[in-house]
């Protein structure tokens, strides 16, 4: 049985749904991601787990244990919030040991605890300090060591890091997956940077309107979204219309290109997608079983590691990358190219 299991949960606000029939089991120690667009409902998931919104309808167990009715205090949860939240009045070491003291755990208790979370943190030497005297990165920081330092079973963090500056934000990601590795803590993880979820998550929840559209690593999530929105929402996606020709045999056409992509396909006509980084440029040395497609190019927008193209296929639009390598400069708007590409990365899109 896993250690966190949500069953059909659902939540209105008024006759309005913004959960509907939420299923997640999390395995002890996973670090899990909800990841959306902003009103998809992840913050109201992470919420009724929290205690701090019941469910309509619907269950939480924790460690085989039914949370729902229980008040937040009680569920043995850890959680840390956008905005630091910590209390301005007390230091970073009483701000640490809060949790403890309202548990009543005696002082000779909480000091060591206190020292230990500081360190965990990176910042042992600042217990006496204010949180007006630490940048937000720290303040982050002590934020998760005051919710980690009563040994809560899970640990929330909803969206931690949109706050703070993207040096911080990308520095702070790898600790704070380190520590949560390092304690084994399961964690749910609230955020809409897509990157932050790839990076971060041993299985993303994407959500939509409510529902949780796809459950999977960020592997599977990024290689085989299993709807139109997660292939839209989860990495850069040029979506092509082709006709088809003959379904069985998986043979398309886009604009003035024939493509074989070797599944069968249904309808006179079906939506493709194809990722910046999976098509090859201007090659003599196409491998066998790669697929040619001929095009113009729009237009050359130099973003530093990578040049992106605008590529027409005759009257379809297609994104390319090209690793900033070569020293090669980049081909001209109107220059005539051809682009390989393995019909396995084409993504069908359904749902
Ligand atoms: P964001 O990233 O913007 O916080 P989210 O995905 O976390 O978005 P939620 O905060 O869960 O989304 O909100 C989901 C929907 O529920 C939104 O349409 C929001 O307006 C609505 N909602 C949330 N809380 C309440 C409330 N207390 N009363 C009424 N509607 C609410």
């Amino acid at each position: 049985m896993s250690f966190l299991t949500i069953s059909h949960l659902e939540k209105s606000f008024g006759a309005t749904r913004v959960v509907k029939d939420f299923n997640l089991d999390i395995e002890k120690g996973e670090f899990i991601s909800l990841l959306g667009p902003s009103g998809c409902g992840k913050t109201t998931v992470l919420r009724m787990v929290a205690g701090f919104e019941s469910p309509s309808a619907g269950s939480i167990t924790i460690d085989g244990r039914e949370v729902s009715s229980l008040k937040p205090n009680q569920r043995n949860i850890g959680m840390v919030f956008q905005a630091y939240a910590l209390f301005p009045n007390l230091t970073v070491a009483q701000n640490v040991g809060f949790g403890l003291k309202v548990q009543g755990t005696p002082a000779r208790e909480i000091a060591p605890r206190v020292a230990e979370m500081l360190k965990l943190i990176g910042l042992p030497e600042m217990g006496a300090r204010y949180p007006y005297q630490l940048s937000g990165g720290q303040q982050q920081r002590v934020a998760l060591a005051r919710a980690l330092a009563p040994k809560p079973q899970v640990l929330l963090l909803d969206e931690p890091l949109s706050a703070l500056d993207a040096k911080v934000r990308v520095s702070l990601r790898n600790e704070i997956r380190m520590i949560q590795k390092e304690l084994g803590i399961t964690t749910i993880f609230v955020t809409h940077d897509q990157e932050e979820a790839l990076s971060m998550s041993d299985r993303i929840v994407v959500m939509h309107q409510g529902i949780a559209d796809q459950i999977g690593t960020p592997f599977e999530i990024y290689n085989t979204p299993a709807t139109r929105f997660v292939a839209g929402f989860v990495g850069t996606l040029t979506t092509l219309q082709a006709q088809v020709i003959d379904g069985a045999a998986g043979h398309v056409r886009i604009g003035a290109n024939d493509l074989w992509i070797y599944r069968e396909v249904t309808g006179p006509e079906i939506t493709l997608g194809l990722r910046p980084e999976m098509l090859r440029l201007g090659v003599a040395d196409f491998d066998a079983g790669e697929a040619q497609l001929g095009g113009t190019i729009l237009d050359v927008d130099f973003l530093g590691s990578v040049i992106r193209l605008k590529v027409d296929l005759g009257g379809e639009t297609l994104a390319v990358d090209l690793f900033n390598n070569t020293r090669a400069a980049p081909p001209e708007v109107g220059s005539q190219v051809s682009l390989a590409l393995h019909p396995s990365d084409a993504l069908v899109i359904g749902g």
